[in-house]
């Protein structure tokens, strides 16, 4: 026979919690329902064979008061209102010896370890060895869980034998206390008192052992009593609570905005009694632990799971590590707590309990008696998002979920929502460094642009009106390296823009798309894309063998680790050839040369001339081109900046017009050809071409899906 060493206890008085009792004598309003209770548990086991004897005696003490917020209404119903608060002292006595012929003997004592929280203990076991045997190490061994024992629970998991017992006492012992109780409910002061007692005794045998004598007892006395309570323990948040909003410091271990709550004691009848003075205990609840401060920084590798909201301890506050609980020190009948926000998107739940005079009470908010957390920051519609943001941004009456995605602004897509979730918007992004919440309104893309392409397009002077951000109407942000999860496929989590996520409020993980420049006099294909093609879409070999670059001004790269062309998800890289636009433009003005009259009739002429002419006329272009350089600069911009927004809309989903040179001019999809006459006067066609392309068509004119290309963009990845 063998100890073993440590029991968890669990004291929890909730056998009486929350009942549903009618009591017709007492008056509507508040009261307490307070318990009063005493129970001891005695266990005690002992086991010999010849040579072999084992004891054990233990007492365990527990007494003290569970106080429940209680309302009765008009019909003399009474009910819990609220959580109720436990304050109880545990004692333990205890000892045991075991002897064995050839080891010798060795003792031990039981003490209560703290340590634990709220009303949990651990049973710890001091050893002390004697005769030069014990079963461990002498000492006292720390106080950690070998077997749980819920005394007032169902389940009780006995390290020693004397527990079984105690276990076989409180299986009984439900009858025993139900069968004492009597009630009082004739008076309007209501109260009860009873006592229970229970015993049991175990005779537990096994094969080859001596029987196991054990037995255990539990008795307990109480009373129950509804009371007024002398004081109430109010919440009090500051004037402009209604408009606190969450934000985040420079970093994760940098204090945000802070929101200061006073407590205060007041007497229940301020008339008569003075108010009183009174600790405070002061606990946050359901606080989140977003990592990083916002969606998308720090870098997934360095953000952290801290409590985004927390006790600040400048107050006159001890506070825990974790600053999620935290005492005052010195009685007082008022005091102020700051809580410190270190996320913008940070919410949580203040409760605080007061002891006045020896009792336990717990705190409620300022004129909402039933309210018993003050629910920061205000948040009447519970998604974890500050009312105030919503009010601002004209969502607050539609009480939208956290993962919301369905912004419908630009309208009339083949899909609503743009992939990020309401409490994302409001938690917000970090772009190029500048902290931003997005609006519930607009729908965002987001581009990783090393080479500020489609940004300088969307300002510069020619670019701007065919640049994406015009044409798409979609609000465009721009990640720098690390406000993205990096470049790459979707399958290995790359291109994310709303990492920072524990999955609260979050939709989807959505992408942004890369678009760089290639600038070599001979394009290539990205090395990444094209292992990725090797690998996954043609058996090994390089999209080169069977494909020309030549002529191409851009490319949208598929990832084809996804299901293929719908949104940026399916989009792993726009490429776009400058040298080629240089190479067009001179096509271009080259054939509306040969419209001068000097070589309009060619090739009416002797075909010995052919040689000649053409390098004349490609002379005369060049000049051309040198002659005209704003017009050449304005071309090259112009052209530049719808075919990035060709490319982007492949971004998003949309298909070629079918044949690619047909239907609306004005299509960004649409393919260029030598569509006008030859036009010495206009060898860019800048007025040919007037407006430039600068839409995505809504024409069932040749397009992909027979309505237009503005029916087929997909912002969110969902
Ligand atoms: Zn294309
Ligand atoms: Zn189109």
């Amino acid at each position: 026979m063998t100890r073993s060493v440590l029991l968890l206890v669990c004291i929890s008085f909730l056998g009486l919690g929350r009942p549903p009792l009618t009591f017709g004598q007492i008056p509507p309003g508040k009261h307490e329902l307070v318990l009063n209770a005493t129970v001891i548990y005695t266990g005690d086991s002992h086991w010999s064979q010849p040579g072999e004897q084992y004891d054990e005696s233990v007492t365990v003490n527990v007494s003290g008061t569970t106080r429940w917020p209680m309302s009765v209404d008009w019909s003399g119903y009474l009910a819990p209102s609220g959580p109720p608060t436990k304050d109880y002292t545990i004692s333990v006595e205890g000892y045991g010896t075991d002897a064995l012929e050839f080891l010798g003997t060795s003792k031990w004592s039981f003490y209560r370890a703290s340590g634990w929280q709220d009303q949990d203990f651990f049973l710890g076991v001091n050893f002390s060895a004697q005769d030069g045997y014990a079963d461990f190490e002498e000492g006292s061994f720390p106080p950690i869980a070998v077997d749980g024992v819920d005394v007032f629970g169902d389940e009780i998991d006995s390290g020693g034998w004397g527990y079984e017992a105690l276990h076989d006492a409180w299986v009984n012992w439900d009858e025993v206390k139900n069968g004492r109780m009597t009630f009082a409910t004739n008076a309007p002061q209501i109260s009860a008192s009873g006592q229970g007692l229970a015993q049991s005794s175990l005779h537990i045998t096994a094969p080859g052992a001596a029987p196991v004598q054990s037995q255990g007892s539990m008795q307990a006395t109480f009373s129950i009593t509804v009371d007024e309570p002398e004081f109430d323990v109010v919440i009090i948040p500051p004037d402009d609570f209604d408009q606190w909003i969450p934000q985040a410091g420079a970093d994760e271990k940098t204090p945000g905005n802070s929101l200061v709550v006073q407590l205060e004691i007041r007497a229940k009848d301020a008339t008569n009694a003075p108010a009183g003075q009174g600790t405070f205990e002061i606990n946050l609840l359901n606080t989140s632990q977003e990592p990083g401060i916002c969606l998308n920084f720090p870098a997934m590798d360095q953000a952290t799971l801290d409590y985004d909201l927390q006790i600040d301890g400048a107050s006159g506050i001890q506070v825990a590590e974790d600053g999620q609980s935290g005492q005052t020190t010195n009685a007082a009948q008022s005091c102020f707590v700051s809580l410190t926000s270190y996320d913008y998107g940070a919410y949580g739940q203040l409760r605080v309990q007061a002891t006045v005079q020896g009792k336990k009470y717990m705190g409620h908010v300022d004129g909402q008696p039933d309210q018993y957390d003050l629910t920061v920051p205000l948040d009447d519609n519970q998604n974890h998002i500050a009312d105030a943001w919503e009010k601002q941004m004209g969502v607050y009456d539609q009480n939208l979920p956290p993962d919301w995605d369905e912004v419908d602004y630009p309208s009339d897509h083949k899909s609503t929502g743009d992939g990020i979730g309401l409490y994302e918007r409001y938690r917000g992004f970090q772009f190029q460094g500048l902290y931003e919440r997005l609006t519930p309104t607009n729908k965002y893309v987001f581009v990783y642009d090393p080479d500020d392409l489609v940004k300088n397009l969307a300002q510069g002077h020619y670019s701007q009106g065919s640049s994406f951000p015009v044409v798409s109407g979609c609000r465009t942000r721009f990640v720098e390296d690390d406000e993205w999860t990096g470049p790459g496929k979707a399958s290995a989590f790359r291109r994310v823009v709303n990492f920072n996520s524990s999955g609260f409020g979050h939709a989807v993980d959505q992408h942004a798309i890369q678009v760089i420049m290639d600038i070599e006099d001979t394009p290539e294909v990205p090395p990444d894309w094209d292992n990725l093609w090797k690998s996954k879409a043609s058996g090994g070999q390089s999209w080169s063998a069977t494909n020309s670059l030549q002529n191409v001004l851009g490319m949208t790269w598929p990832d084809y680790t996804t299901s293929g062309f719908d949104s940026p998800l399916n989009t792993f890289l726009i490429t776009i050839y400058p040298p080629l636009f240089e190479t067009e433009i001179r096509n271009y003005v080259i054939y509306h040369t040969w419209g001068l009259p000097a070589y309009t009739n060619y090739p009416a002429s002797p075909p010995a001339d052919q040689q000649n002419m053409e390098s004349a006329v490609a002379a005369a272009a060049d000049a051309y081109i040198a002659a005209n350089p704003d017009a050449k600069k304005e071309r090259y911009f112009k052209r530049l900046a719808d075919v990035t927004t060709h490319e982007m809309g492949h971004g998003l989903g949309i298909r070629h017009h079918a044949p690619t040179g047909a239907g609306e001019m004005e299509c960004v999809l649409r393919y260029f050809d030598f569509d006008f006459p030859r036009n010495p006067n206009d060898r860019f066609e800048l007025t040919a071409r007037s407006p430039w392309p600068d839409i995505y068509c809504r024409s069932a004119d040749h397009t992909a899906n027979g309505r237009g290309c503005w029916y087929e963009i997909k912002v969110t990845d969902r």
